[in-house]
């Protein structure tokens, strides 16, 4: 039984590990040996070298939404930190009650497990059928009118693919910056995992909606 069990345990490991070295198009060695954005590659730059960022309230977001009849909604590590899952399916539930077509992209490495968002989703009882894997849902951004982006950083870096010296060079990622606006949710200008900044959040139909994941999702939530 013990031999069966850590069979079954070290082959999972390995395929899980598989599907996330491909999904951030690494090699296994480079993950195991060294982290994103320690060595080589290109150093973050500063806040202001980039251009301006414009805020958006959460009566906004809540406004922009109303009137969007596509929404996808990007999740990352943030929302696992703040375990905002439950109150953005509320908001998912009262979009579709409205009509509106609100469907989940998934990233395969979002978050810091593999499947880790898909488990969250799964909790807040999400319905399996609204979300979508990064290859069913990537091209329809351009389709979108408002994309949401909760504490996710590195899976919707455009950097990845305009900038070979990126340490994230040729990760594929979610093209979100092709929909008609993106609100992304997060603290502050920090970095994600991979400790590079994010062109995104500067492009002129990107909205940045600062503060904990789960106040905003809150106050979003009160207005829709
Ligand atoms: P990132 O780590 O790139 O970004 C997460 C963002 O969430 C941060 O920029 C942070 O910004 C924000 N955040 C953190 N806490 C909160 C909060 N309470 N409220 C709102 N925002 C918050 O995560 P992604 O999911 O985009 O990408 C995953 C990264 O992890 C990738 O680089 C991937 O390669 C790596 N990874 C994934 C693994 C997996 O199997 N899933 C395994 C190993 C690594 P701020 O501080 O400004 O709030």
């Amino acid at each position: 039984l013990l031999i069966v069990t850590g069979a079954l345990v070290g082959s999972s490991g390995a395929i899980l590990s598989y599907i996330m070295c491909r999904a951030m198009n690494r090699k296994f060695l480079a993950v195991i040996a060294g982290g994103f954005g320690t060595a080589g590659g290109t150093v973050a730059a500063a806040d202001g070298e980039q251009g301006e960022v414009v805020a958006i309230s959460a009566e906004e977001t809540a406004d922009l939404l109303k009137d969007a009849s596509s929404v996808v909604i990007v999740p990352g590590y943030g929302m696992a930190v703040a375990q905002a899952q439950h109150a953005i399916n509320d908001i998912t539930k009262k979009l579709r009650d409205k009509g509106t077509q609100v469907r989940f992209a998934i990233h395969p490495v979002a978050g810091r497990m593999p499947g880790h968002m898909n488990v969250l989703l799964a909790e807040a009882k999400v319905p399996y059928d609204i979300v979508m894997e990064m290859d069913e849902v990537n091209d329809d951004f351009p389709q979108t009118d408002a994309v949401l982006v909760i504490g996710a950083n590195d899976i919707v870096n455009p950097s990845s693919q305009t900038d070979p010296n990126s340490p994230i060079a040729g990760m594929p990622v979610l093209e979100v910056w092709k929909a008609k606006t993106v609100v992304v949710m997060k603290r502050s200008m920090a970095t994600g995992y991979a400790g590079v900044q994010n062109p995104l959040f500067f492009n002129e139909n990107s909205r940045m909606l600062f503060g904990d994941a789960k106040a905003s999702v809150d106050a979003i939530l009160g207005n829709v």
